[in-house]
């Protein structure tokens, strides 16, 4: 009997749906398909590229509310979180598609000749995604992906296949010819290895954990195989005295609660300068412990369930009994429920401290200075976001610039936008996905020189 996938509605536990696990020859199959289709995508025409893919963004904003609702059954994310998501989709397809025609090469002045550069497509792209936003992250990499001409095969996360199937069949009613796109559903030590390791596939982009990401990034190495990875976070929100405390309070629950903290933007580590961190901690605490968790399709929740069991396990280690917490409220019963919580007094070293949770759990640790608070906001093995609050502008820059992170941002808590690049510093990440060079990480550069005196 072939291997299938459980999907879980995390809110309740209950099986929603049983899809075939994709085997290693799946992959090759699926590889053979899209090697052919990659070649026929590259010959086409840009400016029929880029229609294309219009049509394909058309067709997911035309399916917005049934593609947020599959993602609330299977991901257990809020309605107006899932509703965005898929937007996001049609934003990131739209974007990618004004990008066909202007993807040019470059003519550079030599003796004797004339030397052009050719971006040329590599070919069949493995994109391999977490569970924690299956729609913008799969699309992070189709969308580039394929308007630089490449083909593309996704394997989502184990727990959630269904709105990455969705979208693909969304892709060929909209026109895209088929086998460009394909998604296999599957595990990652079978399907998602076997991408990996496949010769003609030419380049994997993963997001994920930063344990796994190590392991492709091993197993690329071997191939020379180009990978971009984008893994987990610790970021800090750093709040200065300075700062607008009650702004900066009233931002911080949703900055690591937003889909019940399984974000790797999330602001887990708050870091409050010392002599404003009590009057902080008594504004956020009741705004914390007022956060709405429930039925993550009731327009009025604010946090949803986490995505399973073996989650809701990671993060009730954490949170051990000898640590200071303050609790919200979460729904008992069936489903995988923790409420938002605040942990106080913790040593900065601790596991809840440094290690990405991926939960609704932040720390609040006191720092004294501006130095301080930079060797606090660096010290994790992470470098992924971060955020700092202060009215002093010369501050801003300074720490934005002396934090080893990726995204920062001041008196907001913004990481991710469609046109603004997007990645990791240190173990968070190799590479950048997302804004105006999001469609050269899928070209190989070709130079060609002509020589004028034949
Ligand atoms: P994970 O590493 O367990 O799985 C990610 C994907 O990799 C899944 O599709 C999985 O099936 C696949 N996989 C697992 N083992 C594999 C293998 N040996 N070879 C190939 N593929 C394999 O991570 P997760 O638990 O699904 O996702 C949560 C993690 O993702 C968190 O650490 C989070 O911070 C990170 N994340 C990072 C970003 C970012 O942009 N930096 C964004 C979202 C999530």
């Amino acid at each position: 009997m072939s291997d299938a996938l459980e999907v879980l509605n995390p809110a309740t536990g209950e099986t929603v749906a049983t899809v075939p696990a994709a085997t290693r020859d799946d992959v090759d199959a699926a590889v053979t398909r899209a090697t052919a289709a990659q070649r026929t995508w590259a010959a086409a025409a840009p400016a029929d590229r880029a229609r294309l893919l219009r049509r394909f963004a058309a067709a997911v904003d035309a399916h917005t509310e049934e593609l947020a609702r599959l993602e609330v059954l299977e991901a257990g994310h809020t309605i107006g979180n899932a509703r965005w998501e898929a937007a996001n989709v049609r934003d990131l397809l739209d974007y990618a598609a004004g990008g066909v025609e202007r993807l040019t090469g470059r003519q550079i002045p030599v003796p004797g000749g004339i030397d052009v550069t050719f971006l040329e497509p590599l070919g069949v792209i493995g994109v391999i995604a977490p569970w924690n936003f299956p729609m913008p992250i799969a699309a992070w990499g189709i969308a580039p992906a394929l308007a630089a001409g490449n083909a593309v095969i996704l394997k989502p996360a184990e727990t959630t296949p269904l709105t990455a199937l969705r979208l693909a069949e969304l892709a060929l009613e909209a026109g895209l010819p088929e086998h460009l796109l394909q998604v296999l559903p599957g595990r990652g030590d079978t399907a998602g290895d076997a991408l990996v390791e496949h010769p003609d596939v030419a380049k994997i982009v993963f997001t994920g954990s930063t344990r796994t990401g190590k392991q492709v990034m091993a197993k690329c190495a071997d191939r020379v195989k180009p990978v971009t990875l984008e893994l987990g976070g610790k970021s800090p929100n750093i709040v200065f005295a300075d700062a607008d405390i009650e702004a900066a309070a009233a931002a911080a629950p949703m900055s690591f609660l937003d889909n019940t903290g399984q974000d790797c933007c999330a602001r887990t580590r708050i870091l409050v300068q010392r002599t404003v961190h009590d009057r902080f901690l008594d504004l956020l605490a009741p705004l914390v412990e007022g956060v709405v968790v429930g039925d993550p399709a009731d327009e009025k929740t604010q946090m949803g369930p986490l995505i399973s069991q073996a989650q809701l396990d990671r993060v009730r280690s954490y949170v051990t009994d000898d640590l200071t917490a303050v609790r919200g409220i979460a729904p008992d019963g069936p489903g995988f429920w923790y409420p938002p919580t605040l942990v106080t007094g913790a040593d900065p070293t601790a596991p809840v401290a440094v290690e990405e949770v991926f939960g609704p759990v932040a720390v609040v640790l006191p720092f004294d200075d501006e130095a301080d608070a930079v060797r606090l906001a660096n010290a994790t093995e992470y470098g992924l976001s971060g955020s700092l609050w202060t009215r002093d502008v010369g501050r801003a820059l300074r720490v934005s610039r002396a934090v080893a992170a990726g995204n920062l941002s001041v008196n907001s808590h913004s990481s991710v936008r469609y046109w603004t690049p997007f990645g990791g510093y240190k173990q968070s990440g190799l590479g950048r996905e997302l804004g105006p060079d999001a469609l050269t990480a899928f070209t190989e550069t070709k130079n060609v020189f002509i020589s004028t005196e034949a």
